[in-house]
């Protein structure tokens, strides 16, 4: 048995989508379950297409996830380097190969040529393809006299080398999601493999080579390239490597939360969700949203994410990355597209936030009252800090949601909300409302929650006033609006010299 050896091969064209992610995951997963080895190789070969900053991204977007290269650019290993362009020199030969082995030709076309043949088809009401249809009429090592292109090859003029792709041929394929397929080939056509322009492979070339060379035993990428996969099973036979030939895997797309179609960043920006899993500023300068940024915690994306197109088979939802290494298959990866819901993103991750102890959750914190400017110190503020945590955590997607939800333990509010005053601030429940005040100032017992809260409660239910009205008042006072955390649960934080100092800041701005 071959020791499983999988990779993501990313090309450096922008940020990486959040379906890019999941094929990083699925690779990573896979290998990990097999005691293998995952590898990260940069697919650059097209300069064109090079966008400054993207490598970077990719490598910071799968660190954030824990999904780890054993090999790959950033991390060495035994057949680096694992950046396409640093592997320019190994290509060339192999393009060569298949020419001499009549598996390939060299094509002298130029761009005026093969636009001027592919209007000319369009003119008749066809689409050009270069193929066996057309490639006789066209300039290249198969039309043109031997001296002509030993000339043309000696030259500078941007030759390339074609596959020549067998005429009416059915290609059978093995997909380990999809099972059987079958392509004829007279709808494909002759890919370019290498270019002579700027001495580099085209993806095709590089990635069958690569993967060779680099042992890959599982190939599994996205749905949008199963249309290269017969040239793909076509160059493995052409190299005489069907015998080491990787299995192929081709993950269903994500889909759109509404409609039908491709998950894309206008999605996104649309219904106010992120697709990439970092925050990323193009080189224009146009920025994009990210799951970190978002507030997100990389292990409930990560769940979120494996749950996209992968089905356990039992009604578990959440599992730790060991969890997921265990149970990953690929026969439970499903054929047809897996929809994204924002909601349940959301919902992962306060299933996540639940799982946080109170201490981590109060670290997480720190930054952002420092942010609003409280500084939190001495084991009391801690102390202080781990309680607010407990209280609030329940009802928070997101820490930065800790401080909308309970900023008012940490600053007096300073002005009331109107709408609010106008309801609760009235003649008849003020009195009752600062008698209730006086009876917690006084309070013996003790500043706990359940022994103060009954004991309010009591206190107002024997003196006959409306409960809510009642405590409406004192939550205006302690936190300037009608909603809120439950009274006895602010006094016991804020404790009572606080409380009495907001009970007379009310006062004196809205009058008794
Ligand atoms: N470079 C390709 C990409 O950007 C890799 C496809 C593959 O995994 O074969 O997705």
């Amino acid at each position: 048995m071959r020791r499983t050896r999988v990779r993501f091969a990313p090309s450096p064209t922008g940020p990486l989508h959040m379906g890019g992610v999941r094929t990083a995951l699925y690779n990573y997963l896979y290998a990990k379950q097999k005691g293998g080895d995952f590898i990260l190789r940069i697919e650059d070969t097209d300069s064109h297409r090079f966008v400054p900053g993207a490598e970077e991204y990719i490598m910071e977007s799968l660190k954030w996830c824990g999904i780890i290269p054993d090999e790959g650019v950033g991390v060495g290993g035994p057949h680096a380097p694992y950046r396409q362009s640093e592997r320019r020199d190994i290509y060339r030969a192999y393009a060569e190969q298949l020419v001499k082995d009549g598996f390939a030709y060299y094509a002298f076309d130029t761009p005026e040529e093969l636009e001027n043949a592919r209007k000319a088809e369009e003119s008749e009401g066809r689409t050009f393809i270069y193929n066996a249809g057309t490639r006789a009429a066209m300039r290249n090592s198969l039309t043109l006299p031997a001296e002509e292109c030993e000339k043309l090859l000696a030259g500078t003029t941007g030759w390339t080398v074609r596959f020549k792709m067998p005429e009416d041929t059915v290609v059978q394929m093995e997909d380990l999601i999809r099972g059987k397929v079958e392509v004829n080939t007279s709808t494909l056509d002759d890919k370019v493999l290498w270019k002579r322009a700027d001495e580099l492979p085209t993806y095709h070339l590089a990635n069958i080579v690569d993967d060779h060379l680099m042992e890959i035993t599982e190939v599994i990428r996205g749905e949008e390239w199963l249309p290269s996969l017969p040239l793909h099973y076509l160059l493995y036979k052409a190299f005489g490597w069907e015998d080491s030939m990787p299995r192929f895997a081709h993950l269903p797309l994500l889909l759109k939360p509404v409609g039908n179609g491709k998950l894309s960043k206008r999605d996104g920006d649309k219904m106010g969700f992120p697709v990439f899993p970092l925050k990323w500023v193009s080189p224009e300068g146009e920025v994009s949203r990210g799951y970190r940024e978002d507030g997100y915690f990389p292990d409930a994306f990560v769940n979120m994410l494996a749950l996209l197109g992968w089905n356990p088979g039992t009604e578990q939802e959440i599992f730790s990355m060991d969890q997921l290494v265990s149970e990953f298959s690929l026969e439970k990866v499903g054929k047809s597209g897996a929809k994204f819901n924002p909601e349940k993103a959301k919902w992962f991750n306060r299933e996540y936030l639940r799982m946080r102890s109170d201490k981590q959750l109060a670290e997480a914190f720190v930054p952002i009252l420092a942010k609003h400017g409280i500084g939190v110190s001495g084991p009391e503020g801690e102390q202080h800090l781990l309680k607010v945590v407990a209280l609030i955590k329940e009802r928070a997607t997101f820490v930065a949601d800790f401080w909308d939800i309970a900023w008012y333990l940490f600053v007096a509010p300073t002005d009331y909300d109107e709408k609010d005053a106008a309801k609760f601030w009235k003649e008849e429940n003020i009195g009752p409302a600062l008698q209730a005040a006086e009876f917690v100032r006084n309070f013996e017992g003790p500043l706990e929650k359940d022994s103060i809260g009954p004991a309010l409660e009591e206190y107002i239910r024997e003196n006959g006033w409306p409960m809510g009205k009642v405590m409406n008042c004192l939550r205006l006072a302690l936190t300037g609006c009608g909603s809120g955390l439950g009274i006895a649960d602010i006094v016991c934080l804020i404790g009572k010299d606080e409380f009495t100092r907001r009970i007379d800041a009310i006062c004196s701005k809205l009058g008794k």
